[in-house]
């Protein structure tokens, strides 16, 4: 790591808020990316557009207890706190901010955010509690670093639309910007948890977004139901390896809900899938 990259590290509010007051002050614009750490290129992408974006560029590392069910791989979640920093100074990132449990909880919390429909299906219907966690620690965490920018990845499409919504309903004063899904060689969305599987298991996973680029094509021309070619994508899934899926819809972008077909809808469509291998639940989706 070069010494003059090297980020401010801070791990609470009180030394973030100096800092963010302080570029305030000069007037510089500050960009936003929150993580959960164990960082890859998906992250990189993210950090790099809040470059573009403004003069100072702030991450935070956080696994949000509160977003993991009982069930869920917090405990078992990768952190790699050393390695995170080195990427985040190559990328030139000015300040990381890593806050413990108790910082972003502290004994006397009682609030929580419910964002309402859009977080209720799909991941919502899987992951009870899941957007809740999510909107809560967003919101803690934007209310903190004051950003002018906030970028999230359309990677979690689902959870873009809920922190949009969040935003504009609780009418915070940041803009959100939704980024590009970083992918492998083989179209597989980058993400954490790919680490957990297996050779085998890796070369299956990398068919979803083959199946859902094909979906796309079909969905395009067809004059019928595109609840049936959902149906063909799910169980050509189950063909190629996969254990299940959780679901696979083609929704509006913005309310989220399920669409019979294109040419009577008016927005934007995309697909929306979460596919599980190996124990593992691998989300995709693509714009129409
Ligand atoms: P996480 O650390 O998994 O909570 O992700 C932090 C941010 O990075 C979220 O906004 C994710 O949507 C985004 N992200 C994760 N993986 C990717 C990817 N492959 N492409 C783009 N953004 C991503």
């Amino acid at each position: 790591m070069n010494e003059m990259n090297k980020p401010i590290i801070v791990h609470n509010t009180e030394s973030l808020r100096a800092v963010i007051s302080k570029w305030k002050s000069e007037g510089q614009k500050i960009s936003f990316v929150p993580t959960m750490g164990a960082l890859h290129e998906g992250h990189l992408s993210l950090v790099r557009i809040a470059e573009e974006k403004s003069d100072k560029v702030v991450v935070s590392i956080f696994v949000n207890p509160t977003q993991f069910a009982p069930h869920e791989d917090f405990d078992k979640y990768p952190r790699q706190e050393e390695k995170d920093i080195e990427l985040l100074a190559d990328e030139n990132a000015d300040l990381v901010f890593i806050p413990n449990a108790g910082e972003m909880y502290p004994q006397n919390d009682t609030t929580a955010v419910k964002v309402g429909i859009v977080s209720e299906n799909f991941e919502g219907e899987f992951r009870p509690g899941h957007f809740e966690g999510v909107a809560t620690v967003v919101l803690k965490l934007l209310l903190q670093v004051m950003p002018d920018f906030a970028v999230f990845g359309e990677k979690d499409f689902q959870q873009l639309a809920v922190i949009r919504r969040m935003c504009e309903n609780l009418f915070v004063p940041v803009e959100i910007i939704g980024a590009p899904i970083a992918r492998d060689e083989f179209g597989l969305a980058l993400s954490s948890r790919n680490a957990y599987l297996s050779e085998e298991s890796l070369n299956i996973a990398r068919g979803l977004n083959r199946v859902i680029s094909d979906l796309a094509e079909q969905a395009k021309i067809t004059e019928g139901n595109l609840e049936n070619l959902c149906e063909a994508a799910s169980q050509k899934l189950i063909d190629i390896g996969f254990e299940a899926v959780d679901y696979l819809s083609i929704v509006d972008e913005k309310s989220l809900e399920p669409i019979e077909s294109l040419s009577k809808h008016s927005g934007k469509a995309r697909i929306l899938v979460t596919a599980r291998i190996q124990g593992v639940r691998l989300l995709d989706n693509m714009r129409i």
